[in-house]
């Protein structure tokens, strides 16, 4: 099997080189992730500027773009080989219901399935890298379960409690929830006297119900949930057919 690795916190942070390490004993696995911290990127593509591709001293390659410009490059020019599989992350924190939409962790497995491609986004419910090498092994476990029943190509939403391995929760299909809209912009001064504003935090859960992402991992279960890529509202789209008659 071979596994093309991405994720949104760049080639350095810890939960890129655990996933890599645990997926390496048992597939064919390269390395392609942004120079920098991306996470927010959501699906950008950089169309400004050309792109670099570098090799670090372990091997992985980096990029100065976006989560989904290292998949893209890496899908349409740089790998020899289709991968059989992308997997992101394991991201520093949690991509839950709302998050979906602006993660780069999340964007990178999109790019992925937008190919055809397999592909899986991993987090860690909350950042700070405790736990990750079990959140590896989880990562891996899934990765070997190759999902037989579920129709190719699946682009699956992994969000994995920071909890000890033997202590993990079993793997539990989800659905994403909401959250509340974000906290508000930080507002203040450069050093200049210039006005600034900082993106809030995220909003607090609204639909935490049973059946959501967020309820499965405050019981320590592994949420997976599969994502699609189509946007329509469709009973909207009757109504609105409707009403344009
Ligand atoms: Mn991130």
């Amino acid at each position: 099997m071979r596994i093309l690795i991405s994720n949104d916190d760049g080639y350095l942070a810890p939960g890129i080189n655990a996933l890599a390490e645990a997926l390496a004993a048992v597939a064919d696995i390269v390395v392609v992730a942004p120079d920098s911290n991306r996470s927010g990127a959501s699906n950008s593509l950089s169309l400004d500027r050309p792109l670099s591709v570098s090799k670090a001293a372990n091997g992985f390659y980096f990029v100065n773009g976006t989560p989904t410009d290292c998949v893209h490059i890496a899908l349409t020019g740089m790998l020899d080989v289709r991968p059989d599989l992308v997997v992101s992350g394991i991201n520093n924190g949690q991509n839950m219901g709302d998050d979906t939409l602006y993660s780069g962790t999340v964007a990178a497995a999109t790019e992925a399935f937008l190919f055809g491609i397999p592909a899986i986004a991993f987090s860690q419910v909350h950042s700070g890298w405790a736990e990750v090498e079990s959140a590896a092994r989880v990562a891996r476990d899934i990765v070997l379960r190759r999902f037989d029943g579920v129709d190719a190509p699946f682009l699956l939403n992994v969000n994995i409690p920071n909890l000890p391995y033997e202590q993990m929760g079993p793997l539990t299909a989800t659905r994403l929830g909401r959250r509340h809209q974000s906290e508000p912009v930080i507002r203040g001064q450069d050093p200049r006297g210039r006005e600034i504003f900082w993106i809030g935090a995220p909003g607090a859960c609204r639909d935490a119900g049973e059946g959501t992402d967020f309820h499965a991992t405050a019981q320590g279960r592994v949420s997976v949930t599969p994502l699609q890529v189509d946007l329509t509202h469709r009973e909207q789209l009757a109504l609105l057919r409707s009403s344009l008659e």
